[in-house]
This record gives C-alpha cells, structure tokens and sequence, in this order.
C-alpha cells in the first residue's frame, strides 16, 4: 500500500468512526428525549389520576358545597343562583314565541309556534351567528345593538306559517348563559363575564334592560318575558319531551348544571312561595373548586394566565374551550425540555389556545393505522411536520389523559347533584325514573368524552341504580326551552 492509500485508508476509517460515534450520540440523545418526554407525559397522567374513591370525594364536596351555596348568599364558591323558574313547562304551552341564545362562540335565534297538548311543537326555525371576537371584549350597546339587529332582521324574514295573534307583543325567552343574579324570571343584573367575554360596562348591570334599549333603538317590538341560561333552557326543553327530567348539565365551551330543588330546602330564599313547591336552582358549578380536584402545573398556569384567574376551576378542567389548550401546555412543555419535536420548539405550539378542542378530539378519535388524521393536524395548526407514529401514539395518549379526566370529574359532578336530590341511592325499594337533560358541543362531538362521562357515572352509581338514572342528549333543548319558559311567563297568561 502506498503512503496515500494509507492516509486515505486511516481517514475513512476514522471518518466512519466518527459518524459511528454520532449515529449512537444520537439514538443516546433520541433515548434520552424519549426517557425525558414519557416521563413528562408520566408524571401528568398520574398527577391527573381520579380513582372512584377520589371522584367520590369531590361528589361529596359538591354536595356540602350545594347546601353552603342555597344556605346564604356568598356561601359558597357555587353560587347556586335561584332562577324563579318554579314552573317547568307542562306542554299545554301555546302560540308564537321566540328564543335567543346567547352565550358562547355563537349566538342563536329561533322561533317557534307551539300547539298546546295535541299540536306540541308545529314549527320551528332558526339561524345561527356567530359574535365577531372584538364584540366579546368592547362594549355592552355594541354587543347588544348587534344582536338586536340580528333579531331584528329574523323577525322581518318571518314566513306566514308563524301567527302573532293581532295587538299583541313578540316575546322571547332570553338565554343568557353567564352568571346572573335575577331579580324576577324576567330580569337580572349579570355577576361576572366567562368564557372569554370581558365587557367590563355591562358588569351589576341589568341585562334584559340592555338587550330590551337595543331591541327599541332597532325598532323591534319585543318583550323579553323569561331570562334564562342555557342550563335552565335544557332542563326546561327537557323537562317538556321528559317529565323525568330533574336537572340539565352543559358541557361546551364552558360548564354548568340546574337542577330542580324543593323551595324549603333553600335557606337563603325569601320570595313569593312557589307554587308548585319547587324551585330550578342555577348552581354556576364552574366555579366549584375543591382541594379534591386533581390539578397539574398546567392547569395553574393556564388559570394564571386567564382572564379570570382563581375562577372557574372546575370549568376550567371540563369544558371545551380549555381542554385543547391542556394538551397544548403539556405538549410545549415536552417540546422544551425534552426535545420532543426535534432541536427548536415549533412557534406556533407556544401561542396559547392555538389547539383547540374540536381539533384535539379529532386527533384523540383517529382510528388511521398510522394515525393519519393527528399528523395532518399537527402539520396544519402547528406547523409541525414528518412526525413519526411513535410520536403520534404520544398526542393521542395525551388527549386520552385529559379528555378522561374532564369526563370523570363531569361524572363526579353529576354524581353529586344526584346525593343531593337523594337519587343515588334506591329508597323503600322504589325506583324513580331521574333523566339528566345534556347539551353542549363538548358532549355532542367529543365522544370519547361523552361515552368515558357515561362510563363513569354508571361506576358511581353502581348496578342498583343502572337502568332508573339516564343521562340523555337534548339536542339544542335549551332554544325551545327559553321559548317555552317565555310562554309559561307570558303578559297575557
Ligand atoms: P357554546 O358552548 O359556545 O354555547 P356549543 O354548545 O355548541 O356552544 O359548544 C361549542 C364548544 O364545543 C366548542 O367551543 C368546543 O369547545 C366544543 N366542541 C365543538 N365541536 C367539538 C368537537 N368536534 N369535538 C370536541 N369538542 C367540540
Ligand atoms: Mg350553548
């Protein structure tokens, strides 16, 4: 061999050598990122972890806190709002009546001609907008003139199938899905703004009176004769195809339930003797926050970070507009510290609430072999490309954690209005008929949270009690609701 082959030769070698050495760095580093990853993943799955007894112990801190809440006023973080709705719909409910929907992403308004005992539902539209995001943090008049418009123009648009008897007044039943303190079935001053509404003018002011100025500035003959929210609308819509309905819960953008509660078990209440004896309490348990919970880092953060921090905890950890963005906090925080996808984290994973829950329940529900359906969304919402099927089974298994989670504390939840109404447990042998009224685009679309929600109540409840509780979907029950709540509290009953 010549002196050149020889160099030639050592520098191949040593060249291989090196790459050699690089190719095991980097299946060490790869290792590692993977080790540092899962353990990530690890510590969130069991910092979220709800046994049954756990979830039972939250059920019964919603239940002490439900009795704290109808004992006073501010005595409890649930708020448990008397709604004045003491007369659920009986279906002898007639003429035209309208309802509008306010209270997230859209708003909805609908008409409907109701027929009484034997016409029940004749007909009934309705249209759906949806609230530009500059209205949801500007003023109460521009938010209300542009709703009222909207109204304005459904009224206009309205075919000759719909009558309005002559000389009479339109009315409608307002669903107005933030906590509201009422003063009658028809007014009510609003507490405070949630799901990412901020409208600072219209806070301890009356809604109705607002929605009522701007209904006049557009020339709108329309009384609001029931103020609602869409909890109430639910159990109201419910109640009138079901009489076994006993409470509705939402799970959307946010989370609440009502539920039917007898007028002498609340404390707090001083008004005109309900006549039916009952009395449908709002209980705003979006708000419910229990040293039971199980909160990660990331829920803190994200809470810290919100516009309401300290409020809204449960909420906050079931409903729709916070679920994705979990994922997103975990999924960022793997990107930093264990290079989960590749040396720089992906920009777009850092810009909060870019993940959003429809879009995580698509990836948690793809069935693709090589999961097809979670690599195009990371690639199209986060820009992150060639991911491998490894990495993919991680992103799944995380929503798998967090939408689990917000399900079995939904459960929980639910489980406690039950202890409270004295449904959870079979009493003299009897068993009642108890239907839970649901709605909300979180249980409509999300099924593995809607069928893990379902799961978990059932183990709550135990064999006994299997067949006589029945979660049932109402599907935009709380629209006719409103609408027939307006007519059961209509000015010319
Ligand atoms: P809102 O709560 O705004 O009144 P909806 O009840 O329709 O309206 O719920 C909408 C919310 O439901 C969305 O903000 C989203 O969080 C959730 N959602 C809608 N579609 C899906 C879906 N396919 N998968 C999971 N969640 C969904
Ligand atoms: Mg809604």
């Amino acid at each position: 061999m010549g002196k050149v082959a020889v160099t030639a030769a050592v520098i191949c070698a040593a060249a291989a050598c090196a790459a050699a050495a690089l190719v095991v760095r980097h299946r060490m580093r790869s290792k590692g990122r993977w080790a540092r990853a899962m353990a990530i993943v690890k510590e969130f799955e069991e910092k979220c972890r709800t046994p049954i007894a756990k979830l039972k112990q939250i059920a019964d801190a919603m239940t002490v806190e439900m009795h704290a809440g109808l004992a006073s006023e501010g005595g409890s973080k649930l708020k448990m709002l008397i709604s004045y709705v003491d007369n659920l719909p009986t279906g002898d409910e007639h003429g035209l009546f309208y309802a509008l929907d306010l209270g997230g992403t859209n708003f909805r308004v609908l008409r409907v001609q109701l027929g009484g005992k034997s016409g029940r539902i004749i007909k009934q539209e309705f249209v759906e907008v949806s609230i530009p995001s500059h209205l949801m943090v500007g003023t109460s008049d521009a938010l209300f003139n542009y709703i009222a418009a909207e109204l304005a123009k459904f009224v206009r648009e309205e075919g000759q199938d719909f009558h309005l008897p002559l000389g009479r007044q339109r009315e409608l039943g307002f669903t107005f899905s933030f906590p509201v303190m009422q003063t009658s079935i028809a007014s009510g001053t609003l507490i405070k703004w949630t799901k990412g509404f901020s409208i600072d003018d219209a806070v301890g002011q009356d809604v109705v009176a607002g929605l009522t100025r701007a209904m006049e500035r557009q020339g709108l003959e329309m009384r609001v004769s029931a103020l609602v929210n869409d909890t109430i609308g639910t159990l109201a819509g419910g109640r009138y195809l079901n009489e076994d309905v006993v409470a509705a819960v939402i799970l959307g953008t946010g989370s609440n339930a009502a539920y039917v509660e007898r007028a002498h078990a609340i404390p707090k209440w001083h008004g005109p003797s309900s006549k039916s004896g009952e009395m449908v309490i709002n209980m705003e348990w979006g708000n419910f926050k229990s040293s039971h919970l199980p909160l990660t880092e990331y829920d803190r953060a994200m809470d810290a970070e919100s516009l309401n921090p300290g409020e809204q905890i449960f909420e906050k950890s079931i409903s729709g507009l916070y679920l994705g963005e979990i994922v997103r906090r975990v999924l960022c925080r793997m990107a930093e510290e264990a290079a989960f996808f590749g040396d720089i984290v992906p920009p777009k994973l850092k810009i909060p609430f870019i993940l959003r829950t429809p879009e995580m329940s698509a990836m948690h529900h793809d069935t693709s072999p090589d999961l097809r359906v979670v690599g195009a969304k990371l690639k199209d919402i986060l820009e992150i490309c060639n991911t491998s099927l490894r990495t993919r089974k991680f992103i799944v298994e995380l929503c798998n954690i967090v939408a689990s989670r917000g399900a079995r504390l939904s459960a929980a939840g639910i489980f406690g209005i039950l202890k409270k109404m004295g449904r959870d447990t079979v009493k003299d042998g009897e068993k009642r008929r108890t239907v839970i009224a649901m709605d909300g685009g979180l249980y409509e679309h999300y099924t593995e949270f809607s069928n893990c929600l379902e799961n978990t109540l059932r183990e709550l409840l135990g064999e006994e009690l299997l067949d006589s509780v029945l979660v049932e979907h109402s599907n935009d029950g709380s629209g006719i609701g409103a609408a027939l709540l307006a007519a059961s509290h209509s000015q010319y009953l």
